[in-house]
């Protein structure tokens, strides 16, 4: 041993980087949520090989400025708060300013990028968190980011990755999810080279459900919505006769971001009763309005879960939303105190 040493930032990032990329799915989700927080309409994403060889992301939004781009790759690196007091305030998917930072760290990444307006592009590079090469180049729509060889300098993560089956199963969920929690985005997916899905811009979830499981599918979901004081539940369920196997079509936002809420399928599950037997899985597509004073995002750098400060309201909520649109002719039981 040598004595206390402050461990130089490359190596910083790498152990962080295990916390904000956990596998491919998760360089996907950044990536998308990046350049839905640019204002892109269109999103393009091409994956090889479960996304461990290469993870391909272009986008029409604002693009970055070409100055800027070292500072894009640097931890703690944002365009998008400035103050703790926009922290409480936070409307776009990013805001800490580490997953390109944690990308570049553990993978070969390109990105070219041509800021609004701009006559030309810019071009960068990054090795393993090193930026190798940072140049003027032609200008593009928005902003293109290429990430090869993902955990490369972290072998034993990228060991502990699944097959590429599973991680094209992921980023397949990931993208869903995102495509519900953002109808309006055009979304297309290509696995090795084959199309897998092209969302045109749909006008809302219902649309956007249509287009993804087909018509029949979503004309059978049941409208949801309910309040609590500041908590409001809207989207869509199945009838009392929809159920599936597995919990595949399953999707909720909070205020809009793709997130898991804890015990929300238990209690929606509940709430069906025994409509459906037992182990079967309801449908759902719900989105919880929540203040976001109320609301920590803070809680894990991947920004899967949320903390609500009013657990036990939430979970009468979910009841009595899913009941209403369940027994319309009934009064709630829930409600009657039963
Ligand atoms: P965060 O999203 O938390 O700000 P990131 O590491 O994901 O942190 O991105 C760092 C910065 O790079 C962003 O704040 C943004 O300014 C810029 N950026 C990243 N991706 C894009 C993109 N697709 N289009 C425009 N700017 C981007
Ligand atoms: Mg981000």
């Amino acid at each position: 041993m040598a004595g206390i040493r402050k461990l130089p930032s490359v190596l910083v990032d790498r152990i962080a980087a295990g916390e904000v990329v956990e596998r491919p799915a998760s360089v996907v989700k950044e990536l998308v949520e990046n350049s839905i927080d640019a204002g892109a309409t269109h999103v393009i994403v091409e994956t090889q090989a479960g996304g461990m060889q290469s993870i391909l992301i272009r986008d029409n939004g604002s693009g970055i400025p070409f100055d800027e781009l070292p500072l894009a790759v640097e931890r703690h690196a944002t365009s998008k708060i400035e103050s703790l007091d926009d922290l409480e305030h936070i409307l776009s998917y990013g805001f800490r300013g580490e997953a390109l930072a944690a990308i570049s760290s553990v993978s070969y990444l390109e990105i070219r990028s041509t800021h609004a307006g701009a006559d030309t592009g810019g071009l960068l590079r990054a090795r393993g968190g090193t930026i190798e090469e940072h140049r003027i180049d032609a200008p593009t729509e928005g902003t293109g980011i290429h990430v090869q060889e993902l955990f490369y300098t972290t072998p034993a993560r990228r060991k502990f990755l699944k097959s590429e089956r599973s991680e094209d199963t992921a980023i397949h969920k990931e993208l869903l999810r995102l495509a519900f929690a953002a109808p309006e985005l055009h979304l297309e997916y290509y696995r090795d080279g084959k199309p897998i899905f092209n969302l045109p811009s749909d006008n809302d979830l219902r649309s956007r459900i249509a287009t993804v499981y087909g018509p029949d599918f979503a004309a059978r979901l049941l409208y949801v919505e309910e309040r609590r004081d500041a908590l409001v539940l809207t989207g869509f369920i199945g009838d009392d006769r929809s159920y599936r196997s597995q919990a595949d079509r399953q999707f909720t936002t909070v205020n809009r971001r793709p997130v898991e809420i804890r015990h929300l399928p238990f209690f929606v599950r509940k709430a069906y009763g025994e409509l459906i037997p037992e182990g079967g899985k309801p449908i759902f597509f719900l989105n919880l309005e929540v203040d976001s004073t109320r609301l920590d995002v803070n809680v894990h750098p991947t920004k899967k879960e949320v903390r609500l400060t009013d657990e036990a309201l939430l979970h009468g909520l979910i009841m009595a939303a899913c009941q209403r649109a369940l027994f319309p002719d009934t009064p709630l039981p829930f409600l009657r105190g039963k």
